[in-house]
């Protein structure tokens, strides 16, 4: 029986993941080793008991009583805390899917590369910060990195049988987000509340504002270069309200493959699930005659500054992916607090990496998880001194 684990298990992509292998067999099918979630102590022990995990991990160790209560006498262990969250990601399985948000997503990520099994990547940070030390992991051990992300899953299998050298370029597409009908000068009074409505997609309320700023494309931009290992200037971002084509490469012969599916997480997580066979999915089939059309723009460069900033960190190369994602998730921290404006992120950002690449060895590569958890930590340090400053916050 397959050993699985699922860190982020109780979030949106974690939540998909879990509806997949119960429709799929659950515990007769699968031996689950770990589920973790951040706090939801009641929807892990549920998860926990439907699969019948080894260990239930809540990363917020204050929750951890509740989680003990809700598995008493079922001989599944209960854990909280960010060691805890390590010991599970230490223990070997053949799939672990990485669905935490945020660069808290990396240890894990790591951690399950170094079993040799197959990691099915949800978690863009961990390439945006950590992209050669992530592959290189990988290589090391014979691992093997499916991406879930459903643009980079759609690539994938776009290049199924192709040669990486014969790709032009690799367009991954957008919605365009919450705002993408708003007048740009209307940005700076965006609420929380509107940045946290998606078009299309149904995700957590972080990756859904991201897709408002464009942050999320942006990080997805990083994650292709360092997943394909393709240069930077043969990605582009396409706008495509529909979210019904999720990317497209284009060959050297001028033709282009394209990936077309539902807006829904369950076609990436099943084929990582499943790979390299397709299993039945109960995904939305598309009935093209009656979408009629399908629509496709280039990005507004003064409404999506973050596309721009993508480009600039991948010049940069080095930790700045890591000093990249950190001051962005420092600076949707600030927003969601109500701190900053929506408009305020993308300076907040440039400035923070201006600063950050003053330092020595920003624009050395990460060689190992320490560094790269340390440039986390000062990177949202000096993110939070730059809002100090240029908010007045
Ligand atoms: P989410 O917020 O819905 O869920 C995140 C999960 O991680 C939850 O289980 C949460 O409790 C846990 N968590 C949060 N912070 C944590 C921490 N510090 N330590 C340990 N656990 C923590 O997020 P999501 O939308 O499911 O996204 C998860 C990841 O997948 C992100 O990296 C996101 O970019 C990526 N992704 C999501 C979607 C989507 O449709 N939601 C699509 C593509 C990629
Ligand atoms: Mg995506």
């Amino acid at each position: 029986m397959r050993k699985i684990s699922v860190f982020g298990a109780t979030g949106s992509v974690g939540e998909s993941t879990f509806d997949l292998l119960m429709r799929q067999g659950g515990p007769e099918a699968f031996r689950t080793v770990a589920l973790t979630g951040g706090r939801n102590a009641k929807r892990l022990a549920e998860q926990a008991l439907a699969l019948r995990a080894e260990i239930a991990v809540i990363a917020d160790e204050a929750a951890l009583p509740q989680l003990r209560e809700a598995l008493a006498g079922s001989g599944i262990v209960a854990a909280g805390g960010s060691a805890a969250l390590a010991e599970a990601a230490d223990r070997p399985a053949d799939w672990v899917m990485s669905s935490i948000v945020g660069a808290a997503g990396l240890v894990p990520s790591l951690a399950a590369l170094r079993h040799g099994g197959t990691l099915a990547l949800a978690n863009k940070e961990s390439l945006v910060t950590a992209g050669p030390l992530l592959m290189q992991t990988a290589r090391n051990h014979g691992a093997r990195i499916l991406p879930v992300d459903s643009e980079h899953s759609a690539a994938f299998q776009s290049l199924r049988g192709e040669k990486i050298e014969t790709v032009e370029t690799v367009t991954i597409t957008a919605s365009g987000g919450a705002f993408r009908d708003w007048p740009v000068e209307r940005l700076a009074t965006a609420t929380v509340a509107e940045a946290s409505v998606h078009p299309n997609w149904d995700m957590g309320q972080r990756i859904t504002i991201d897709s408002a700023s464009m942050f999320n494309k942006a990080l997805e931009i990083i994650e292709t270069r360092e997943f394909f290992g393709i240069a930077p200037e043969r990605i582009e971002v396409l706008v495509h309200p529909e979210s019904l084509v999720h990317a497209l490469v284009a060959f050297r012969d001028g033709c282009m493959i394209g990936h077309l599916g539902a807006p829904d997480m369950r076609h990436a997580i099943g084929y990582a699930l499943n790979w390299p066979e397709r299993a039945h999915l109960p995904v939305a089939r598309l009935n093209l005659a009656e979408i009629g059309r399908l629509t496709f723009a280039s990005p507004d460069p003064a409404r999506y500054p973050a596309l721009r900033i993508a480009r600039e960190v991948m010049a940069a190369g080095g930790l700045t992916g890591a000093v990249f994602n950190a001051a962005k998730e420092a600076a949707l921290d600030a927003f969601i607090a109500g701190h900053i404006r929506f408009t305020d992120m993308a300076p907040v950002v440039e400035e923070t990496l201006a600063r950050m690449m003053a330092m020595e060895g920003i624009g050395k590569p990460a060689t190992s998880l320490d560094i790269v958890l340390q440039t986390d930590r000062a990177a949202r340090r000096v993110a939070n001194e730059t809002m100090t400053e240029m908010c007045k916050v």
